[in-house]
């Protein structure tokens, strides 16, 4: 059986309904406590539209009349739901076996060998915790689409990047964009990518105590799946942005920096009351991020070889120069507008770039 039918196979495990309603659940209290006070402020309203397809799709879009909406698909939901109850389960059974074990002797942050699923962190807990992280993070980056006007900006400069419909839509689009259309939509997408990472990394801050590994090991595994659901994960980094995205990997290392930023930034340890050891960050997220891939690997890849995407993710320098100034060049045209018409929660929400080094 290949894996793809394997997979068809699980689908009658996701109980479609309960699954949705979950997910709804997630998003309307999110639209409550992060969206509705902002658009109140504003003057502005916002709708969330659940999309009757089961195939994993978001967008945001600003319509004529400056009414906001923000679009999820039920597939998103199944789809989170299914890397939330299969990658524990993976974790506790598969990858504690012997095989795994030279892959898992490298990558100890103090943990036992057979804690593939951290110490702490029950597998019912993890499925739970997992599906309000992704769905989470998935609202929060169409919400940062339209608190930082998108596509507003993307009217005013004359950027193609806009679907049919005027959306901004996370599926790649079938004309391929190149250029600086593909560099201006790059810039959209690590701006959103950072105001939703950003807020995932505030909820697990409790104040007065350090955020707790299992917490962190989770949300880093979470979006490692997501990142590697949403683009194309078999190609090489580009020397320059191609496509409406930029490289999955690329996203990932992107949050690999903000989370060691955030850890570090003292305001966050003022808020902890802790400082976190920066090596002991570093072997855990190691630790989160090659488990994410192997796991990707063995449910999802069809070749044999080790998947490049963690060497993307991992090594000192794969990001080519060239594409770190485009992004950087684009980025500072485009950040003074963005500034003017943010209507979120702050400048910590969003991305701060100094120069190209910052996107290596
Ligand atoms: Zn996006």
């Amino acid at each position: 059986m290949s894996k793809a039918d394997r997979i068809r196979g699980e689908n009658q495990f996701i109980n479609r309904e309960a699954t949705g309603e979950v997910a709804e659940k997630i998003a309307s209290r999110l639209k409550e406590v992060i969206s509705d006070p902002r658009y109140k402020a504003a003057g502005k309203a916002l709708s969330l539209r659940w999309a009757p397809t089961t195939k994993f799709d978001a967008d945001a879009r600003i319509d004529e009349e400056g009414h906001h909406q923000i679009s999820i698909s039920y597939g998103a939901a199944y789809e989170t739901y299914r890397d939330a109850f299969v990658l524990p389960q993976v974790c506790q059974r598969t990858l504690t076996e012997s095989f795994y074990d030279p892959l898992y002797d490298l990558l100890s942050y103090g943990n036992d060998r057979h804690d593939v699923l951290p110490a702490g962190l029950a597998p019912d807990v993890a499925r739970t915790e997992g599906i309000i992280m992704g769905i989470s993070w998935l609202y929060c980056h169409e919400q940062a689409h339209l608190f930082q006007a998108h596509g507003d900006l993307a009217r005013l400069v004359g950027a193609g990047v806009l679907d049919t419909s005027g959306a901004l839509a996370e599926a790649e689009s079938p004309n391929l964009l190149e250029g600086r259309d593909a560099a201006i939509r790059h810039v959209f997408e690590l701006c959103a990518d950072h105001e939703a990472t950003f807020i995932g990394l505030k909820e697990l801050t409790k104040a007065g105590q350090p955020i707790e590994q299992k917490d962190l090991w989770l949300f880093v595994v979470t979006l490692c799946c997501m990142f590697q659901r949403m683009g194309v994960i078999e190609r090489p980094m580009p020397d320059f942005a191609q496509g409406s995205h930029p490289h999955p990997a690329f996203r990932m290392r992107m949050a690999v920096r903000q989370i060691k930023t955030y850890l570090r930034d003292p305001v966050t340890i003022s808020q902890m009351q802790a400082t976190l050891n920066p090596v002991a960050v570093e072997l855990l997220l190691d630790h989160a991020v090659t488990t994410a891939v192997v796991y990707w690997h063995m449910r999802y890849r069809d070749q044999d070889s080790f998947p490049p995407f963690i060497r993307l993710v991992l090594d000192d320098d794969p990001v080519p120069p060239s594409y770190r100034d485009q992004i950087f060049t684009s980025w500072s045209e485009l950040e003074p507008e963005m500034a003017c018409r943010y209507m979120g929660w702050g400048s910590r929400y969003r991305i701060r770039l100094t120069g190209p080094q910052d996107l290596s």
